[in-house]
């Protein structure tokens, strides 16, 4: 069996991440969407908040047989954990590749029977971002065209908790 893990910080999972996630899904047997608890950026949402949205993203769009977990520390270790074959990565535009390399042969130093899949987003969600979704809403915009509805009902209840505690600057 085939297995592929799907890390990010999914902070919080976009029609982006979803499109990615269906494409990964056809070529694996099985997918495992990876929440990190330790982001590089300080996160909105909390590890388990992440995850719980995730699956009712998953729920909420029809998409079957998908496990998600939290990981902690070092990805190449979580993959070995789990016995995947491959990491998958999105691409948006040319502004995740830097980084993206430079991830992806770090972890190939670290395992290299470990392979790292970059997938390319629909056109539509190539500049679309967790960070973006969550400006537009603070500042009262429409984002049903960017997330699924679970996840447009957890922003408005995770800004309506925090109130005047939002830093615009840490999302
Ligand atoms: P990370 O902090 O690990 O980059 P993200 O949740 O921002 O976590 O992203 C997880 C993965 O999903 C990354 O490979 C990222 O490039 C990809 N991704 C995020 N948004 C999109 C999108 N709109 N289209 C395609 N891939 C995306």
């Amino acid at each position: 069996m085939r297995i592929a893990l799907y890390p990010g910080s999914f902070d919080p999972i976009t029609y982006g991440h979803i499109d990615v996630l269906r494409r990964a899904k056809r070529l694996f047997d099985k997918l495992i969407v990876a929440v990190v608890e330790n982001p590089r950026k300080t996160p909105l949402f909390t590890a388990e908040e992440r995850k719980k949205l995730v699956e009712e993203a998953l729920a909420e769009e029809g998409i079957c047989g998908v496990e998600v977990i939290t990981y902690s520390g070092l990805l190449i270790e979580c993959a070995k954990k789990v016995g995947a074959v491959a990491v998958v990565r999105g691409l948006r535009a040319t502004s995740d590749f830097d980084y993206e390399f430079q991830l992806a042969l770090t972890n190939r130093d670290l395992d290299s029977e470990i392979e790292t899949v970059f997938l390319m987003t629909a056109g539509q969600y190539s500049f679309l971002s967790s960070s973006i979704v969550k400006e537009v809403k603070l500042y009262g915009g429409d984002v049903s065209k960017f997330v699924p509805r679970c996840v447009e009902r957890a922003l408005e209840a995770k800004f309506k908790a925090l109130g005047a505690k939002v830093n615009p600057h840490a999302l």
